[in-house]
């Protein structure tokens, strides 16, 4: 006869199992995972045209054996330096108020991550957010915190001021009635995710968010599971595009989560984009989202709303920007 604590015990295994089959893959789908052989590797995948540079960043370190953590923090660093490039580091484009505020998150094969949001006058928000991981407690640290938490960790003051952001402001301005406007031109990320010769994957996404946001908005760049996820067993993925519409479906934690279940990376960027475009009631005239995924054996994929979105890729054999497939055309 069972006894009650039979009963509780079967019952929590049956739960367990409920729950790996359906949230985590069936037995099946787990076994086609662990068939598949790692092909390539390494490789690194970033967003946009900018991703080619940060790339070249990335290869200096995975070319030689480094880690995915160091390659994408140094890689998306290119980015944040350039100050010329009006979307991510302190040349972005400002808030409504004139004010460039910076997010930034980072993500290691180990699960550990770190982030920073509207963070003003520093050059490396992504670094900034890799201390966040490494030497305290917490995941987040935004605003004035995450300022002086830099300033502590000797990362120094930078007041640059791009003209060109400024000029850009003071022109919509003119004419924006200072309303916060959500197109498909004004905003761009540099999401980077790799896979080192080890096996290992990381992550990093940084930007200076959608353009004259009202002050203290933050996007997906800086949330973890939004704008950049990685689990180690699976794979890595990450966002670009109008982060309110990212989060609204933890974009990048439910790609990793799909890939989990042995849907391929392009299978699996293109069914968040369709189910992003079904949350939204399929009301996305103006809304450009775009991922990139990579699993753990090298394959990757990418897909938009729109067209128009690019990936820079870079492993042994090639370099190249490649053009994202997309749900309907610009
Ligand atoms: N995802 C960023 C944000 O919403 C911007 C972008 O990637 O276009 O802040």
């Amino acid at each position: 006869m069972k006894t009650r604590r039979d009963f509780i015990k079967v019952s929590a295994i049956g739960s367990a199992a409920i729950l790996s089959s359906s949230a985590f893959g069936s037995d099946q789908q787990t076994e086609k995972n662990k068939s598949k052989k790692t092909v390539n590797k390494p490789i690194v995948l970033s967003t946009w045209n900018h991703g080619l540079e940060a790339n070249k960043g990335a290869w200096k370190i995975l070319e030689t054996g480094g880690s995915a953590l160091d390659a994408v923090e140094q890689g998306v660093r290119v980015t944040e330096s350039d100050f010329t490039n009006l979307s991510v580091g302190l040349g972005g484009l400002p808030d409504r108020d004139g004010n460039t505020t910076l997010d930034a998150c980072i993500m290691d094969h180990r699960n550990r991550c770190g982030s920073v949001g509207f963070l003003q006058n520093i050059e490396n928000p992504i670094s900034v957010a890799r201390k966040v991981m490494e030497d305290t407690p917490h995941i987040m640290l935004v605003g004035d915190g995450a300022y002086e938490f830099a300033i502590s960790k000797g990362f120094p003051r930078n007041e640059f001021k791009s003209e060109k952001a400024q000029e850009a402001w003071q022109e919509w301005l003119k004419t924006s009635e200072y309303k916060p406007i959500i197109n498909r031109e004004n905003h761009d990320t540099i999401g980077m995710i790799a896979l080192d010769n080890n096996g290992n994957l990381s992550g990093a996404c940084t930007t200076s968010g959608l353009s004259y946001k009202m002050r203290g908005r933050l996007g997906d760049s800086p949330i973890i599971g939004a704008g950049l996820f990685v689990d180690n067993e699976v794979g890595a993925a990450c966002a670009t595009g109008l982060g309110e519409a990212v989060i609204r479906i933890a974009g990048s934690a439910i790609i990793v989560e799909m890939m989990r279940c042995g849907m391929s990376p392009q299978e699996v960027c293109k069914a968040a984009v369709e189910r992003l475009i079904v949350k939204h009631e399929n009301k996305v005239e103006n809304l450009q989202v775009g991922f990139i995924a990579l699993n753990k054996f090298g394959e990757w994929g990418c897909y938009s709303v729109y067209s128009g979105f690019n990936v820079a890729h870079r492993d042994i054999n090639t370099e190249k920007l490649v053009d994202a497939e997309y749900n309907r055309p610009w």
